[in-house]
């Protein structure tokens, strides 16, 4: 069936093609690559065979090479919204809009996950204060509770103490009682007080019992705590580099400008990107070019102070936030990267090479977006590229 259509098509082609060629001279165009791609985009029979020979065969590759990542969003993202996805590609969808969709899906799951896990870590943390406050009034109770009953037992002595003393006087006195009235009286309190320590020790028992309950709970909860947190961590970060990812920079750098608002404080933006980085794509392979961007994190990491934030862009793109930085020593941090990387041997499977990164920077400016400040590191990052890359500019 293939070779009948190509056949089909190549016989087809010649035709149109001087057909086409043949308008050209009668209107006196001249033959150029522009002016035969002019004539070839205008001609009906051309763009109609075009489109019987390439698109089915571009949609189909198109789709052999997107469904098994859809397979793999499955439980991940909404059967209703991979539905969708499906839909539009089995319908011949332009490619965009199913990235489109596919972003819009995978991005609203990222985002309710971390709904969640923000309701999930106020859960826990309610918790723990329970189990502190119980822990504390539990232990408050019982401690009135036994002291009571302590006090209570050393009256019962103090009085049979007195007792003793009364029969003691009256003995003296010579004043008997028909009976042993003192004895009864000394037996029953007696084994009022027996009674009384048995308890107190039951109660101290149970008290010492739901101690150590609680504080097994506390180290749960606490460890439920520790799990989260790490979660969270991961959540932020970016798996290859270590640094934070965009989500992060999307979330704290809306924080700076809301902090900005209130000390007014300044702070820079350093855009990174490495350059000619497809050619060590080319050379050495996606895993080396992977392992680049991982050390190149490293001099990253390396050169900013701790209160900074790095963060992984895009593939070899970086972004830093200097917090309480100006522009001149923004430039100045940024060129210190800037001539660190130049210098720096980067050995990886025994070859050995150097990478160069151009750098725009940006100082945040009252009242502008994310969006514009981002939007001006990028421009300064371009013209670090249009003069000649592994430069700074700002
Ligand atoms: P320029 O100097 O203009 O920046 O040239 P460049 O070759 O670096 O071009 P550009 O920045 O536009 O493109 C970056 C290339 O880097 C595209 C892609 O092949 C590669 N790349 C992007 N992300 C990754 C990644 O995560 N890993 C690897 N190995 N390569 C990536
Ligand atoms: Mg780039
Ligand atoms: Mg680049």
């Amino acid at each position: 069936m293939a070779d009948k259509t190509i056949e089909y098509y190549s016989e087809s082609l010649s035709p149109i093609i001087r057909g086409i060629l043949k308008k050209m001279s009668e209107k006196k165009i001249n033959l150029t690559d522009k002016s035969l791609n002019e004539a070839l985009t205008a001609d009906e029979d051309f763009n109609r065979l075009f489109q019987a020979t390439c698109t089915p065969v571009y949609k189909t590759s198109v789709t052999n090479r997107i469904l098994p990542y859809i397979d793999m969003l499955k439980g991940y993202v909404s059967d209703k919204d991979l539905a969708e996805v499906f839909l539009m590609i089995n319908n011949g969808s332009d490619l965009e809009d199913v990235i489109d969709t596919i972003l819009g899906a995978v991005s609203g799951q990222l985002i309710k996950s971390d709904k969640r896990l923000s309701t999930l870590t106020e859960f826990v943390e309610s918790l723990f204060k329970k189990v502190l406050t119980t822990q504390d009034k539990m232990s408050d109770n019982l401690e009135d509770n036994i002291r009571f009953v302590e006090e209570d037992i050393s009256q019962d002595q103090e009085l049979m103490g007195n007792a003793e003393e009364i029969e003691q006087i009256l003995r003296e006195e010579g004043i008997v009682f028909p009976g042993k009235p003192f004895n009864k009286f000394m037996e029953a309190f007696d084994s009022k007080i027996a009674g009384k320590k048995d308890r107190l020790g039951s109660m101290t028992e149970s008290y010492s019992k739901i101690e150590s309950e609680l504080t097994e709970y506390k180290k749960e909860v606490a460890q439920l705590n520790e799990n989260i947190r790490k979660y969270r961590q991961e959540t932020i970060t970016d798996h290859l580099t270590g640094l934070n990812n965009r989500k992060y920079m999307d979330i704290k750098l809306a924080e700076e400008i809301v902090r900005f608002g209130r000390h007014g404080q300044p702070f820079c933006i350093l855009l990174m990107d490495i350059d000619n980085f497809k050619n060590i794509n080319d050379i050495y392979g996606h895993i080396v070019g992977d392992q680049v961007i991982k050390h190149l994190a490293e001099v990253v990491r390396f050169h900013v102070r701790k209160s900074d934030f790095s963060f992984r862009y895009g593939g070899e793109e970086f972004l830093v936030l200097l917090l309480n930085t100006d522009i001149e020593n923004a430039v100045r941090i940024a060129e210190q990267i800037r001539a660190k990387v130049e210098t720096t041997n980067f050995t990886l499977k025994e070859k050995s090479f150097v990478i160069t990164v151009t750098i725009g920077v940006a100082q945040y400016m009252e009242g502008e977006s994310v969006e514009s400040l981002l939007e001006r590191a990028d421009k300064n990052l371009y013209n670090g590229k249009r003069f000649g890359k592994n430069r700074v500019i700002g």
